[in-house]
């Protein structure tokens, strides 16, 4: 063998799809290959980019009900699960998980009005955030909201004046900074300065706040700290200290009956990310349900998580073309139409620490060897457009269809899609054999188009 091809052979086997195993799991558990070909659904990519146009969100209804079943399946039906709409806020995809029940975590007015196009009763609206407006809080009370979950004094006494002037009992809940930082765990869940919630020091003032104001009541308590978790012990030590904080304030005669331990089950985006151990998580449920069963003062306590990555994100992809193909001393180029601006997170700009790359494949070349490094960027004048690093793919061509996996959480709603005027990408919803376009493709003329 020569030292080149033992080079490539090298690269090969660590390098990504289909070689790597992260590629290959994902593609084998949520999508399909005919023919080298990847398929939403059995309905091959390339035909929806004819018929929709390029770049392109492409999202599968069965991957979010599959996720959501998953979910379910393990910490068990004693979990009211919330989806949390910031995540993905097309109002058909909404739709897909309300029609199995789940209800909605919103952060603003249009998410709002999101959550009720997609068809959920409003008293299965969540609405959290640390910089809800009067002009939100009145919007959403006016139309009837589940509960408020609320982050500061102030936005007591705003809740407070807008809710008798309207004359409208509102159902809060007090999102909690919790005192401690998690013990055994990798992950710092809180204990330090943040926007979010009444620091845990000063929650019993809080409660006696809302106790003064006439038209709030106090249904229960918020805890949620951190996203994209993958060790269950971290999420574990959340949902604990959630339920013993909860178990205080009722010891203590604060009838709350609702604790919501937030979202932040994480999925696997890089080579060395192992999925959350969703046995284990069942297990440290079931523990965690049995000792609330067996207190009398959390024995009637219900339960509620929001996750928004983990039902959304595995369901998506992000399919962009190859425009052009060049070298730069030494180093290939792969340039498609689509860039940061329409999957800021595949670029590693949204608040990534360390940049690394999504799992990228080239969609219409699935049988093809990867021995060929490149880098693939978008198309802005910047150097940030970049979600291909040390990528090892089939060696590029012009015409190519990329597809950053993962994509179906924090993806086009993320992005800076104003950024050079380029028409923002549509999405398309594939569901059994209907496809559906569930937000147009926009123009030069009105590059951000409109949901539908
Ligand atoms: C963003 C957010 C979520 C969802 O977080 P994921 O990490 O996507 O599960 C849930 N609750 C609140 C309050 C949020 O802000």
């Amino acid at each position: 063998m020569s030292r080149r091809s033992s080079k490539i052979q090298a690269q090969t086997s660590r390098g990504s799809h289909p070689d790597s195993s992260l590629e290959r799991r994902l593609i084998a558990e949520h999508w399909g290959v005919e023919g080298g070909v990847l398929c939403i659904e059995g309905c091959p990519l390339p035909d929806l980019m004819t018929q929709f146009g390029s770049p392109l969100y492409v999202y599968s209804a069965k991957t979010m009900r599959q996720q959501l079943k998953l979910l379910r399946d393990h910490i068990g039906h004693e979990f009211d699960v919330y989806f949390s709409v910031k995540a993905n806020p097309n109002p058909a995809v909404l739709e897909v998980f309300c029609d199995e029940g789940s209800g909605l975590e919103i952060a603003s007015a249009g998410e709002y009005i999101r959550a009720v196009r997609a068809g959920v009763s409003t008293d299965r609206i969540l609405f959290a955030g640390p910089g809800k407006t009067d002009e939100e809080l009145c919007y959403v009370i006016e139309r009837g909201v589940g509960e408020i979950h609320v982050e500061s004094f102030d936005e007591i006494a705003r809740l407070d004046r807008i809710s008798r002037r309207l004359k409208k009992e509102v159902a809060v809940s007090a999102r909690v900074n919790p005192d401690i930082s998690v013990q055994g765990g990798a992950m710092r869940m809180g204990g330090g300065a943040t926007p979010f919630g009444f620091d845990e020091s000063i929650l019993d003032e809080a409660i006696s706040q809302f106790g003064s104001a006439r038209f709030l009541s106090l249904k229960g308590l918020h805890i949620f700290s951190g996203t994209q978790i993958l060790k269950v012990e971290t999420l574990l030590d959340q949902w604990n200290y959630g339920v013993s904080l909860a178990r205080r304030l009722l010891e203590g005669g604060v009838p709350i009956e609702t604790l919501d331990l937030g979202g932040g089950l994480g999925i696997p985006y890089f080579r060395n990310d192992q999925p959350l151990d969703l046995r284990s998580l069942a297990s440290g449920a079931r523990v965690l349900l049995e000792r609330m069963r067996e207190d009398p003062y959390l024995k009637s306590l219900k339960l509620v998580i929001e996750p928004g990555r983990f039902l959304a994100g595995p369901s998506g992809l992000f399919a962009t073309r190859v425009t052009t193909v060049k070298a730069s001393r030494g180093e290939n180029f792969t340039v498609t139409d689509g860039g940061m601006h329409h999957h800021l997170a595949a670029s590693g700009n949204l608040g990534q620490v360390i940049k690394r790359d999504y799992p990228v494949i080239v969609a219409n070349r699935l049988n093809e060897v990867c021995d060929t490094e490149q880098k693939i960027v978008g198309p802005l004048c910047t150097p940030l457009d970049t979600y291909g690093r040390k990528t090892v793919l089939p060696s590029p061509q012009v015409g190519d269809m990329i597809a950053i996996l993962q994509s179906g959480a924090y993806g086009l709603s993320s992005s800076p899609v104003g950024f050079l005027s380029h028409p923002m990408p549509a999405e398309v919803l594939v569901d059994g054999t209907d496809v559906r376009l569930i937000r147009p493709r926009g123009t030069f003329e009105q590059p951000i188009s409109p949901l539908p």
